[in-house]
C-alpha cells in the first residue's frame, strides 16, 4: 500500500493547503507517532518550500488557509494552525487563528513544535557566555571542534559567520566552516 496514492486519493491529486496540482510532495507533519496517513500532508512545493523555511514567508499565499484551515484532515489542521501562529503578527491570520478550534490533543500536537509559543516559551540560543544568539549573527569557536562525519577539526578561534539556528533545539546552530555547513554546540561559541 503506497502512502502517496493514498494521499492523492484523500486530496484529489491537490496541495492540502492552498490545492496547487502541480510539484506535489507527502510532507510528514512532525512529530511523528506512528507515520500514517493521519500525519502527513500532500503539499506542492510552494508551501513546503515555506514551511520548511520560516525565512521564505510569503504572507500572502497562505490566504489560502482560509480555506484549507477547515479541512477535517487533523495533519492539515495542524499545518495550517502553525502557519497562521507563525504569520499572526499580521493580524489575519490571527483572526483566523481565533475561529480555528482544535480538539485538545491535535492543539497539543500543533504546539509540539513550538511554533507560536509565546515569547517566554521560545527557544533561545546563547553563547558560552549567555549572550543571545539570533539567525545572521557571526560567532567565533571557542574550542578545537572535530567535524562529525569527517576527518575536519574546526579550529578554535575560527570565525563562523552569519549563522542559522535550530529551532527545535537551543544547543545547536549551524553555519559554514571552510564551505562545509556544519552543526555547532551554542556552548562552544562567542558571540562576536
Ligand atoms: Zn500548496
Amino acid at each position: 500500500m503506497s502512502l502517496e496514492r493514498d494521499l492523492h486519493k484523500r486530496s484529489g491529486s491537490k496541495c492540502e493547503l492552498c490545492s496547487n496540482t502541480e510539484n506535489l510532495t507527502v510532507y510528514e507533519v512532525a512529530p511523528q507517532k506512528n507515520g500514517g496517513l493521519e500525519e502527513r500532508v500532500l503539499v506542492c512545493g510552494t508551501c513546503l518550500e515555506q514551511i520548511e523555511n520560516p525565512d521564505a514567508m510569503d504572507a500572502n499565499h497562505w490566504r489560502c488557509l482560509n480555506d484549507s484551515m477547515w479541512s477535517e484532515q487533523i495533519p492539515v489542521q495542524v499545518v495550517a494552525w502553525r502557519m497562521l501562529s507563525r504569520l499572526r503578527g499580521l493580524g489575519w491570520p490571527q483572526d483566523l487563528l481565533d475561529m480555528l478550534y482544535l480538539e485538545e490533543e491535535v492543539l497539543e500536537w500543533a504546539k509540539a513544535t513550538g511554533e507560536g509559543a509565546p515569547a517566554e516559551d521560545q527557544i533561545i540560543h546563547r553563547d558560552s557566555n549567555g549572550v543571545v544568539i539570533e539567525a545572521g549573527d557571526s560567532v567565533v569557536l571557542i574550542k578545537d571542534l572535530p567535524v562529525k562525519g569527517s576527518s575536519m577539526v574546526a579550529k578554535r578561534g575560527t570565525a563562523v559567520r552569519r549563522v542559522s539556528l535550530d529551532h527545535e533545539n537551543a544547543e545547536y546552530i549551524e553555519g559554514k566552516v571552510d564551505g562545509q555547513q556544519i552543526v555547532i554546540l551554542t556552548k562552544y561559541v562567542k558571540k562576536l
